[in-house]
């Protein structure tokens, strides 16, 4: 136990160098008393000097004290540069060690300074110097209050060889002196023991509080799941980077990225797979992350880039991007692959604010998937007159009187060796006022960001199925839905109902889905085809082949159809891939008792090569355009009159 109490006296009179937090703090407190301590020390060496003049030497009543206030000016000077340095841990350290060790030092100097003065004068002047030693060395201990160590060691240093001085004069007044002074000096001592105690536990407290706040903070700021910077803080930077660059006249780009085909492995592998393939994602672009380019996961599958400076190397540094996280990827129960489009938008060339560049950059990307999946798109001029063109179609469409302005056409299908179409696919078309014809390539997909295409769909819904009531029975009807049409469960009831007013026996009617439809929320678009199907309408997969994970769609819904997009058609004269993919489609369909449509057959050759595949239904130019109503009544009679139309190369 005596052993324990030693030790802990002893590490009284260290300087706690283990909590750097605590150092700073220390010698933050101590600072402010800098000045005051260094006055005292000044003014009382003057005073003593002052009392023994002309009594004691010169050197120690002028040359001595005149070199301490002098060393206290320079430090005085050096404190007042350096007080608002910021200092870190280890300078903290060195700087609390000189504070000791220079404490220790000046209490040595001044004490043995005072003792040798006290050898003259006469009791009152003596008396002076005693008080002003006194004053000097409770002063002291009470500014270094924050710097345990070093108060403890001027009193430890001063005091007692003062006490034993005053006491070893034999004069009562000068050993009472002395009693009072150690006796004070004791007090002052335990004091100092406890404020350094309570002082060390409220700056931990205040660390701990600062600590929670900053992880608090960090997380307000972070994607849990990525750990990337989430949505918030991009848009924070993004801000930031604008100022910046508008300061600096600089230039920077943002970056959007979408994950083409995250959906499917979403849908088809569950939640966890698709988790691990967002946390992989972050992997890889945090990996591509430099000084100049910051990551964030803007929430889905969306992530959000900036890079500063270096404009020109945007488009390569997105195709490194994009080719990264096109790599496969080895998740829990599956190894996949997603395409990563991204859009750029540079500032200040294609918008100067930072939620301009940022739809700018969104914009880019849903052209570029369009036309090339997997590939950064910068956002250009020719893009701003789209997304003009975009806008002013939008107001056009939710102007238009769209029973009037839109119409529809229809182009037949095709079973080999039958001179008769087996079905008509309705095409909408749209001649809006001031804009001439728009292509349902164009309006569509407007319809679709402005949330008219449901509405639109029941119009051409409703006349198709007029049409489809003046043709022979065995004559199917195909319509096109949309995504918006699948997702939205109002949308599919309106459906079932227009299909049920028409008339239209649901056995006549095919509903074309594209893959999109499915990617973009399965369990809704699966739960819409399934109430379609019980009506008694089939269902075609179309453009079968352009998405990333048909086939696994196609194991998992009750489609009929399958519709071989027209690219595998143009490419079936000169790319053996593009045969082994048809004739692999024709087999499938053929095992799993599905039809099959091959679409978009524009010549004789493209037929034969589909027909010596196994390919039976076919649509396209070849066979006929789209045609008006009127042109269908036309062909319709002509066909009841006799007559094949269908060319003969492929006539059975
Ligand atoms: P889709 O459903 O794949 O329709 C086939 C498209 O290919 C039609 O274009 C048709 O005119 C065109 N086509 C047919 N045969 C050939 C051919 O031999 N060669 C070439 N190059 N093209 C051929 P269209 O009418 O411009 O429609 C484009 C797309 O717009 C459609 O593709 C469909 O996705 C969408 N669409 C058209 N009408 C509707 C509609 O009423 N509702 C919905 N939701 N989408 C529609
Ligand atoms: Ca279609
Ligand atoms: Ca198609």
């Amino acid at each position: 136990m005596p052993g324990r109490a030693f030790e802990r006296v002893v590490a009284a009179f260290r300087l706690d160098t283990n909590d750097p937090h605590l150092m700073q703090a220390q010698l933050a407190a101590f600072s402010k008393q800098v000045p005051l301590l260094y006055f005292t020390l000044a003014v009382n060496s003057a005073a003593a000097a002052f009392a023994l003049y002309g009594t004691a030497p010169f050197v120690l009543t002028v040359v001595t004290p005149g070199v301490l206030i002098l060393a206290v000016a320079i430090r005085i000077v050096h404190w007042l540069r350096h007080r608002n340095d910021p200092f870190d841990a280890s300078h903290a350290a060195s700087r609390l060690k000189l504070t000791v060790r220079l404490g220790s030092a000046f209490g040595v100097l001044f004490l043995t300074w005072a003792i040798a003065m006290m050898q003259y004068g006469d009791a009152t002047s003596k008396g002076q110097v005693i008080f002003a030693i006194a004053m000097t060395a409770i002063c002291c201990i009470f500014c270094l209050t924050h710097v345990r160590a070093a108060a403890l060691m001027v009193a430890m240093l001063v005091i007692p060889p003062f006490t034993i001085v005053l006491f070893s004069s034999g004069e009562r007044a000068f050993a009472t002196t002395g009693l009072n002074l150690a006796l004070v000096a004791g007090a002052m001592m335990y004091v100092v023991l406890i404020q350094a105690r309570d002082f060390s536990r409220m700056v931990r407290s205040q660390m701990e509080t600062q600590r929670l706040s900053d992880e608090n903070l960090r997380l307000a700021n972070l994607d849990s799941l990525t750990e990337l910077p989430n949505r918030r803080q991009f848009f924070a930077r993004l801000d930031e980077t604008v100022a910046r660059a508008q300061r600096e006249g600089r230039k920077f780009t943002v970056g959007v990225i979408d994950l083409d085909g995250f959906k499917p492995v979403n849908d088809l592998y569950g939640h966890f797979t698709g988790d691990r393939l967002l946390v992989e994602t972050g992997r890889r672009l945090a990996a591509l992350g430099d000084d100049n380019t910051f990551f964030a996961r803007l929430g889905g599958d969306e992530f959000g880039m900036i890079r500063y400076d270096d404009v020109e190397q945007a488009l390569p540094f997105g195709e490194i991007v994009c080719a990264r996280l096109a790599e496969s990827c080895a998740l829990p129960g599956v190894v996949t692959r997603v395409a990563a489009s991204l859009g750029l938008a540079n500032y200040p060339d294609s918008a100067q604010t930072g939620e301009a560049l940022y739809e700018s950059a969104d914009y880019a990307p849903y052209r570029a998937k369009q036309r090339r999946a997997g590939r950064p798109e910068m956002f250009s001029a020719e893009l701003r007159s789209t997304m003009r063109q975009f806008t002013l179609i939008e107001q056009k469409m939710r102007e238009a009187d769209m029973d009037r302005e839109f119409t529809l056409e229809f182009q037949p299908l095709y079973e080999l060796g039958s001179e008769r179409p087996l079905a008509f696919e309705a095409l909408a078309r749209w001649t809006a006022p001031g804009l001439g014809p728009v292509p349902p390539d164009v309006f569509i997909p407007v319809a679709e960001r402005s949330d008219l295409i449901n509405r639109l769909t029941q119009v051409l819904l409703r006349k198709a199925l007029a049409e489809a009531m003046t043709w022979p029975q065995d004559i199917r009807l195909a319509l096109n839905l949309s995504i918006h049409d699948l997702i939205s469960s109002d949308a599919v009831v309106k459906i079932i109902a227009i299909i049920r007013a028409s008339g239209v026996a649901p056995g006549r009617i095919d509903l074309e889905v594209t893959e999109s439809a499915l990617v973009s929320d399965f369990d809704k678009a699966n739960e819409a085809i399934r109430a379609f199907k019980n009506l008694g309408v089939r269902i075609s997969l179309d453009d079968f082949g352009t998405g990333y994970s048909s086939l696994a769609y196609v194991h998992k819904l009750p489609f009929d159809r399958i519709k071989i997009d027209r690219s595998f058609v143009q490419e079936i004269d000169t790319h053996h891939a593009a045969r082994d993919i048809v004739r692999t489609v024709v087999t499938l369909c053929r095992n799993l008792d599905l039809q099959c449509v091959t679409e978009g057959v524009e010549t004789s050759a493209q037929a034969n090569a589909l027909k010596e595949l196994g390919c039976t239904t076919m649509q396209g130019y070849f066979f006929a355009r789209p045609m008006t109503p009127h042109a269908v009544s036309g062909l319709l009679r002509d066909l009841e009159a006799g007559p094949a139309l269908l060319p003969r190369a492929v006539n059975g």
